[in-house]
């Protein structure tokens, strides 16, 4: 029986440890926070997630919250006027649904299956000296451990890595209370120009059901303003305070909001950095990175959960496929990354998500107009968070945004 290591219980570790399990490899997972622990604690993330990386959950049978977790059908996106006007909004649906479970929900649960599993859950915050020992007892040592420090083990690869500081002050407020949008369940984005980015869509939580707040403030702007929060009811006073002032038909649906629990609220921010998949310990052995923590991008496009399943996805097939051969040949562990980075598209959903960083360009801002009266654009950009691979050919590309547009318009004059 293969012996892996996989150090971070999160999203990716969790769902690569019990795939591992089910065709027979013997898995130990060694995370920092016991599941109690995790529940217990603050918010860590908004967590959605769209169809192809739920499907690899599913595949997995990990899905245990489908009757429970509201289901998020479509997307719609405002941009927000100097004077509190909305000159751009529309909305689409997705084509099949995303869903959000707080990873307080999800994380214990799954760690719970590990060790129903039979799998060894070590509660134990791993250092390098950690991964040598882990290292000597198993054919392979993976690090999922998202943010934390094990990510600087492995070099910061330049020609990925866009952005040299973080781009965004971020804050999350998990609410209830929240006035339901009409027609259809939805991640409702907002641009505010020159002072950043607010969407806010119904999730599942520790307490049920629940709306969750993302804010993206361009450092040093209005939005950059958690620094002098110190309670809970001040940040939930905070967040009403953005809404106010930037985004009146958001705040129209906060009347009554109250936060979910005292540990729904979350503030900070990070660099994006895109990282080597390999990193050397000093004894020579070798341990593959996964995830955030080689991989790590702002949440402003919601994909990192995505990005982690789809690596998960990706890894679990590599392992399986490598039968009795090496897991530690350097060229097979990067081909294993590439498999993610390329043939899951977490590559494409990266150069996306850090181009949304930057303003957005004229042949982007031409796109959200037209898609007030193109419904085709609404919904072709709305669908694309599933596999960002899509965005290239005409998001990102001014020509084919062109192209894109006129064939829309030819369309809808026909
Ligand atoms: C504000 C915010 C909003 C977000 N919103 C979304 C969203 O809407 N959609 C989306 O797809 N993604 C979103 N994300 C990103 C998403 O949460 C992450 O990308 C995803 O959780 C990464 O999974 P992972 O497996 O790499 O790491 P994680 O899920 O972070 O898991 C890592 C685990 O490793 C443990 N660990 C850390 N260091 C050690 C150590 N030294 N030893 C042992 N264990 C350790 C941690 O405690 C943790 O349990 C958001 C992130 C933030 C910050």
């Amino acid at each position: 029986m293969r012996r892996i290591a996989i150090v971070g219980g999160g999203q990716s570790g969790l769902q690569l440890a019990l795939g591992l399990q089910q065709h027979g490899y013997k898995v130990t997972v060694v995370t920092d926070r016991s599941g109690e622990d995790i529940a217990a604690g603050r918010v860590m993330s908004s967590q959605c997630m769209f169809h192809t990386a739920l499907e690899y959950e599913r595949e997995l049978g990990l899905n245990y919250w489908e009757a429970e977790g509201p289901y998020v059908e479509g997307m719609s996106m405002s941009i927000a006027g100097p004077d509190g006007s909305r000159p751009v909004h529309w909305s689409a649906r997705l084509e099949r649904p995303a869903q959000a479970i707080d990873q307080r929900v999800k994380y214990p649960r799954w760690m719970q299956e590990v060790e129903d599993r039979g799998g060894a859950l070590i509660i134990e915050r791993c250092d390098a000296a950690g991964l040598e020992r882990l290292a000597k007892e198993h054919e392979l040592v993976i690090v999922a451990s998202g943010k934390g420090d094990l990510k600087d083990l492995f070099p910061a690869s330049p020609a990925r890595t866009m952005h040299g500081q973080p781009m965004r002050a971020l804050a999350l407020t998990y609410v209830k209370n929240m006035t339901p949008r009409e027609e259809f369940t939805a991640v409702n984005f907002n641009i505010v120009p020159g002072v950043g980015e607010y969407f806010v869509f119904p999730a599942l939580t520790t307490t049920g059901a629940c709306e969750i707040m993302v804010f993206e403030g361009l450092p040093g702007g209005p939005m950059d303003c958690w620094g002098d929060v110190r309670t809970p009811q001040a940040h939930l006073a905070k967040s009403r305070w953005i809404l106010d002032t930037f985004l009146p038909w958001e705040a129209a649906r906060c009347q009554d909001v109250a936060l979910t629990d005292d540990n729904g609220t979350l503030a900070g921010r990070f660099q994006p950095v895109v990282r080597e998949p390999v990193a050397r310990l000093p004894s020579g052995a070798r341990v593959l990175g996964m995830a955030d923590a080689v991989c790590l991008n702002d949440p402003i496009t919601g994909q990192g959960s995505n990005n982690a399943s789809k690596a998960a996805h990706a890894y679990l097939h590599a392992i399986l496929e490598r039968g009795r051969e090496s897991l530690t040949d350097e060229a097979w562990m990067r081909a294993t990354f590439d498999r993610a980075w390329t043939g899951e598209g977490v590559g494409a959903a990266t150069l996306w998500t850090n181009a949304l960083l930057l303003p957005p360009p004229p042949h982007v801002l031409q796109l959200f107009g037209a898609a007030n009266t193109l419904g085709g654009i609404a919904s072709r950009f709305v669908n694309a968070f599933d596999d960002p691979r899509d965005f290239g050919g005409w998001f990102l590309d001014p020509g084919g945004a062109e192209r894109f547009i006129a064939e829309q318009q030819a369309g809808a004059a026909s």
